[in-house]
């Protein structure tokens, strides 16, 4: 049986898709078998960040009426071999799947798969609960703003009242010159607030938005150091011990070199 992780937050564009992509790849890199799984019924985008939108035929919703095999529904990702996508339906709502029908699905693709990655839709409404309703465990994203932290935390005891209580926290689009002026929370000021094990911090990095306009996770860029703080968080899924690393903030001269250079 796989993991069944539901990647959700709350808040919207915190990073939520982002982060199911890029896990997914870096999972399937390790050689795991992983399927990712878009809940956010109505309004998808992982197909997009994946570069796989001119492939989706079918959606869980056709699985779910019964109307095609799961097999003819999951979309083979173009680089890595043992990636899969489930779309969600574009016309339909996210209240037009029951949570028992989403159970049965997470169940049936926990058969086939090592991972399960679930990527929420944001809010606190059906569309969370669906994505949430056949997960074994939970990726919370936040970013370090008031607002996401708070609603992060919500999520948390809504989280908790489902019986989940394998929570581990990634923190995205940390700003380390930010941290260093005061004008942004630090990680240590997250955990203090959320109580949960932190498993990943990803730096804003200019390079992710490039990337999903591509239709390309960095987690394909060696050089990223984006892409590799999603490749650590997947070592630590998969039980590694591995530190999570301080960002420096850029100094004046750092960040001079790197223009002229174009070593970023
Ligand atoms: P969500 O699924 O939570 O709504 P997305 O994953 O769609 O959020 O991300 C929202 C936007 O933020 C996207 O344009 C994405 O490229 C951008 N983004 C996500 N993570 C980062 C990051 N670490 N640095 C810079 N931009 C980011
Ligand atoms: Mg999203």
């Amino acid at each position: 049986m796989g993991r069944a992780i539901v990647i959700t937050s709350g808040k919207g564009g915190v990073g939520k898709s982002t982060s199911t992509a890029n896990l997914g790849t870096a999972l399937a890199m390790l050689g795991r078998a992983v399927v990712v799984v878009d809940a956010d019924v109505g309004l998808r985008n992982l197909d997009i960040i994946m570069g796989l939108e001119s492939r989706v035929v079918y959606t869980s919703m056709d699985v779910i009426e019964g109307t095609c095999d799961i097999e003819k529904a999951l979309v083979k990702d173009r680089r890595v071999e043992n990636l899969r996508l489930l779309a969600a339906s574009q016309k339909n709502n996210k209240t037009d799947i029951q949570a028992k029908q989403m159970k049965e699905l997470c169940l049936e693709l926990k058969d086939m798969f090592d991972y399960v990655l679930i990527d929420s839709p944001a809010g606190i409404e059906q569309g969370f609960q669906n994505a949430s309703v056949g997960a074994d465990e939970a990726l919370i994203v936040t970013t370090p703003e008031v607002a996401a932290v708070r609603d992060a935390d919500r999520i948390i005891g809504l989280l908790q009242s489902m019986e989940i209580n394998d929570m581990n926290l990634v923190i995205n689009r940390l700003s380390p010159n930010m941290v260093k002026a005061g004008d942004m929370m630090n990680q240590q000021d997250i955990i203090d607030i959320l109580s949960i094990k932190l498993i990943g911090v990803i730096p804003e990095d200019q390079e992710m938005v490039v990337s999903t306009n591509r239709g390309l996770p960095l987690t394909h860029d060696r050089r990223s150091i984006a892409g590799d703080s999603f490749k650590r968080i997947a070592r630590r899924l998969e039980g590694e011990e591995l530190p999570i690393p301080t960002f420096k903030p850029e100094s004046w001269f750092g960040s001079l070199f790197d223009k002229l250079f174009n070593w970023g």
